[in-house]
């Protein structure tokens, strides 16, 4: 089985946007299966990095509020040891059953339309949020949104809402917000600051100021 390329977006000639919707797990739910198959192969393979490893750091050290918001289907965080993560995108090691709506964590595949645990129906799907369907848990974060003193992006391109208006629901709750990103991105000036470079190097350096009770805290 090739494997997914991030570079040009493509999966075994399929662009993503073709089999990541509604439409296509009803037109072709086998492709939908083995490409989400081939994502949980991945995940299962793949390491922590030191932005995964700081930010579990903060939330064992950080005795205030603090929520992860990923848009990753990945579970890297919660395998470096945060908690406090919010998945708004689903989570690729979990399937959903839309007999009953039970989820199960998932490590296996879908492919072959295995019976859901809970009701014994064959009507798992990956618990992702595909183009077209409502991200996960938004009123929890936007609730978060409006309390909180600090907004922090990273690694984001602000481009594709909801999740580029965060950062200007933060701010209109005063809260200070920064950017942590490779590059500057299409919503750079909603920020405070900008710090760029790698995650693997801001998120780290970052974590450590805001224990030490830097500014950025
Ligand atoms: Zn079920």
């Amino acid at each position: 089985m090739r494997t997914f390329r991030a570079d040009d977006g493509l999966w075994e000639d399929h662009r993503v946007e073709d089999v990541a919707t509604p439409q296509a797990f009803r037109r072709d739910p086998d492709l939908v299966q083995r490409f989400y198959d081939a994502r949980r192969e991945n995940i299962l393979a793949a390491r922590p990095n030191a932005a995964h490893q700081a930010l579990a750091r903060l939330d064992r050290e950080w005795s205030g509020e603090l929520l992860i918001v990923t848009q990753n289907i990945d579970d890297l965080h919660e395998r470096a040891g945060a908690r406090r993560v919010l998945h708004m995108h689903g989570e690729g090691l979990s399937a959903w059953c839309t007999a009953c709506d039970a989820r199960h964590r998932w490590t296996g595949t879908l492919r072959d339309n295995p019976p859901c645990p809970s009701c014994g129906v064959r009507a798992l799907r990956p618990d992702i949020v595909w183009f077209g369907e409502m991200p996960y848990r938004m009123e929890e974060i936007f609730a978060v949104l409006a309390r909180a003193d600090l907004f922090v992006s990273i690694g984001t391109s602000g481009a594709v809402y909801p999740a580029a208006g965060f950062v200007q629901e933060a701010k209109s709750h005063r809260a200070a917000t920064l950017e942590l990103n490779l590059e500057r991105s299409q919503g750079s000036h909603w920020f405070d600051e900008t710090r760029l470079g790698p995650a693997s190097e801001l998120v780290p350096a970052w974590v450590d100021e805001v224990l030490r009770g830097g500014a950025a805290g």
